[in-house]
């Protein structure tokens, strides 16, 4: 089937009721046939809805439709994006291990990477996303994975896939790309050799920033490149939480398996029946709504590269940008709604901000309506100077998120608070 039909089908086809609209299985649990069905399921001698904490049906229908988009082999949703990427490291990496993370990610990533689960025992080496070269040397045997993300949030850079995986696949290291602002409309990572994806749902996928999720899926097959891999020996050894499971000998999707049964189970980070019904409504739309941020993007980011009081525009659809050659190669149908701008200094572009009308001053992205942000006083104020250098995060950049309004419009707003 074609994209924009999975977008609306795929998961799922009708209840006992012959319900046309995905139901909302608002249920806390499930009652089983009897006991051996319920020590079947624990056990995993059947599949079956257990407990919402780990599985639930509606939740079961976002899941699927975003691993057909994606072109997946499994996929697990999350409450949030961040707590996709937490699992998506802690399903590989403990205490002693290393991860190789982009310094170009979401200031929530950087946070997360550089302190949070360094607390836990856990190194995070950082490489420019632009120069792929730099992972060769900080990998060891105690690496686990390679995170990037394929459009970076906020300094819109495009990850060269084709050089990261060559690296990554000689290593026989897995490699997690965080594809939240490309959606799996724009950009399909599993398609091009990565292993890991992960999204926050609370972006593209809701589209009218309705609520908060994540979901992290995992390439067809990955099996065979963990199966024996001393990297991952913990998928190749009975885990003692679970009766001496060994996940790679499993005919399951053995990553986001485990984050199901041992993450979820342990740590709970799930998504609400009712969110998981919003996302999927998202979906449906997602194909077209891609479509319009992309095209009102590039409008506005030609407008504003014309403009005296900018200093540069970031959009790698830009002919004029760093990144238009790997763009063409990798984003064909367009690269989103997301761009970013540098004026003179922290305060221009704060009094830009506070000028506009239909961009609002908000730190959200993929909504359809459209969005203005300054990222050093708000998403990356965390972040030490050098860290924001390191992200590509000078004090006057200014981020947009595209909505879906007539660009018209929003390029009036931009002209007014410009001027
Ligand atoms: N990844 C990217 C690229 C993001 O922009 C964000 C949030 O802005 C996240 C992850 C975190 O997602 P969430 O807010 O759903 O936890």
């Amino acid at each position: 089937m074609k994209e924009q039909t999975l977008a609306i089908h795929a998961g799922y086809d009708k209840d006992a009721q012959g319900t046309m609209a995905v139901p909302i299985y608002q249920t806390t649990a499930y009652e089983f046939r009897d006991t051996e069905h319920a020590a079947n399921l624990f056990a995993l001698k059947e599949l079956g809805n257990i407990y919402t904490r780990l599985m639930n049906p509606t939740t079961d229908v976002f899941e699927k439709r975003f691993n057909a988009l994606e072109q997946g082999g499994g996929a697990v949703g999350t409450a949030s994006g961040m707590a996709a990427i937490f699992y998506a490291i802690a399903n590989v990496a403990e205490a002693g291990d290393n991860i190789i993370v982009a310094s170009q990610v979401y200031g929530g990533t950087t946070t997360l990477t550089g302190h949070t689960i360094k607390r836990f025992g856990i190194e995070t080496r950082y490489f420019n996303v632009n120069n792929p070269s730099e992972i060769e040397a900080l990998v060891d045997e105690k690496t686990k994975i390679i995170l990037f993300e394929s459009i970076t949030n906020p300094s819109i850079d495009v990850a060269d896939f084709e050089a990261i995986v060559a690296i990554a696949k000689k290593h026989n290291i897995m490699t997690c790309v965080d594809n939240t602002v490309a959606t799996p409309i724009l950009c399909k990572p599993l398609t091009l050799g990565c292993d890991i994806v992960v999204h926050s749902a609370s972006k593209y996928t809701t589209g009218q920033g309705l609520a908060i999720g994540g979901i992290i899926v995992e390439r067809e097959n990955l099996v065979e490149m963990i199966k024996g891999n001393p990297r991952y020996a913990h998928f190749n050894e009975p885990d003692e939480s679970y009766h001496g499971l060994i996940y790679s000998d499993l005919p399951l999707p053995p990553f986001t398996l485990r984050v199901r049964l041992a993450l979820l189970r342990d740590l709970g980070a799930t998504p609400s029946p009712f969110n998981s019904w919003l996302y999927i409504q998202g979906l449906e739309t997602l194909p077209l709504r891609m479509k319009q941020h992309s095209a009102s993007a590039l409008k506005i980011a030609q407008y504003l590269e014309a403009h005296p009081k900018v200093k540069s525009v970031n959009y790698p659809a830009l002919k004029s940008n760093n990144n238009y050659a790997l763009a063409q190669k990798y984003f064909p149908k367009g690269t989103s709604g997301l761009l970013s701008f540098e004026v003179e200094s922290k305060e221009v572009a704060q009094s830009i901000a506070d000028k506009t009308e239909i961009f609002k001053v908000v730190v959200n992205i993929g909504d359809s309506k459209s969005i203005i942000t300054h990222p050093a006083s708000t998403t990356h104020q965390q972040l030490s100077s050098q860290e924001l250098i390191d992200c590509g995060i000078p004090a006057g950049l200014i981020r947009l998120s595209v909505g879906l309004e007539d660009s018209e419009d929003l390029i009036a707003d931009l002209e007014k608070a410009l001027s």
